[in-house]
């Protein structure tokens, strides 16, 4: 099948040549999808994007057009296509549901350990042989409330990491697992209880309409004092701006994030020759109690392989017509 793959990244791309081992025609292309961008992907009869592309609905019309027929999504978020005009315009769409629950739970509990003992500061400290400890007390995780919200595969991973760390762990999610409650005493509640007792806060949840801006100032106020916050989903989960005023006012104690409501045409790419032009993101960077990722808690190389097989495996079953069990 001949296929262009948006936004293909250096890191990605020795994955997805060994897990096409020459099957379908790709062409690499390092430029995100946009309107701009769509009619090169004339001639092709599918289409790769990653999670900053846009498949809004004017950019599926330009597919449609160029005579694309297939999309194939290298992530298991689709908050970025519009999935109602996709299948007006009769596109078929498949996605790689689960790469590595394990990559992006480890990464947030990477971003709760480095937050709380300081880890880059002491780094920096000792790198400018600074060898003091003032400023750098952390706490002990054993014994702390860990609210996670959706404990979907992601969030069941890292309620069982923290379990390990004796944790006290509260969940919200629409659908109880059951397990988790049984055998890592997970303790379901509604969200009232899990703002008002936990020390940190993990977001696990898909961006919806209904998740959108779910971390606002409304919900801020209802959080213990000083609580660590961690966003590994997606950014829009989490009103910025009113982030930024709990950082200030310190209701907020801790902000870890691996994604950014504007991360699109930020995040992945080197700015470091630019003038930042984003005064939000600016502001987080000026926080000594923020650590930034930029979109990278599925980057394991174990991710990077299911990513690349499953997505050449979507290319084959749309080749061959048959059923595909990643399809939308
Ligand atoms: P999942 O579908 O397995 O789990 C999501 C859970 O959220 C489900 O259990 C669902 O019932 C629950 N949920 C949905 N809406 C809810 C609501 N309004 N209130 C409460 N619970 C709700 O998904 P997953 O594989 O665990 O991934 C979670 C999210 O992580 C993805 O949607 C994606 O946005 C993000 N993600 C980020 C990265 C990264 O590199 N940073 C990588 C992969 C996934």
């Amino acid at each position: 099948m001949d296929t262009v793959i948006y936004s293909t990244h250096k890191f990605e791309k020795e994955y997805l040549l060994k897990a096409n081992s020459s099957k379908h025609n790709l062409r690499l292309l390092d430029v995100p999808l946009t309107s701009e961008t769509a009619y090169l992907a004339k001639g092709a009869t599918s289409v790769s994007i990653f999670v900053n592309d846009d498949a809004s609905a004017p950019v599926l019309e330009k597919l449609s057009e160029a005579g694309i027929g297939f999309l194939v999504l290298r992530s298991a978020g689709y908050n970025h296509v519009n999935l109602e005009k996709a299948k007006q315009l009769g596109f078929r769409i498949a996605r790689v549901p689960a790469y590595s629950p394990y990559a992006v739970a480890e990464h947030a509990v990477a971003l709760m350990l480095a937050l709380n003992r300081k880890l880059i500061r002491a780094n920096n400290r000792v790198h400018e042989l600074n060898f003091s400890l003032d400023g750098l007390t952390g706490f002990d995780m054993h014994g702390k409330t860990v609210g996670i919200i959706g404990t979907g595969q992601i969030g069941a991973v890292v309620a069982r990491i923290l379990y390990g760390f004796d944790c006290i762990i509260l969940a919200t999610d629409h659908i109880e697992n059951e397990m988790l409650k049984e055998k890592y005493g997970i303790i379901y509640t509604d969200y009232e209880r899990l703002y008002k007792e936990s020390d940190i806060i993990t977001l696990h949840v898909p961006l919806t309409p209904a998740t959108r801006y779910m971390i606002s100032k409304e919900s801020i106020s209802k959080m213990k004092p000083g609580v660590m916050l961690i966003n590994t989903s997606r950014g829009a989960l989490i009103n910025t701006k009113d982030v930024i005023e709990g950082l200030k006012n310190r209701q907020i104690g801790y902000l870890g994030i691996d994604v950014y409501e504007e991360e699109s045409g930020l995040f992945f790419e080197d700015h470091s020759e630019d003038v930042l032009q984003d005064d939000t993101i600016s502001r987080l960077l000026t926080f000594n109690n923020v650590l930034i990722t930029s979109h990278q808690a599925f980057l394991t190389n174990t991710a990077l392989d299911n990513i690349a097989f499953t997505t050449i495996h979507n290319l084959d079953c749309f080749e061959s017509s048959s059923k595909c069990e990643n399809e939308l």
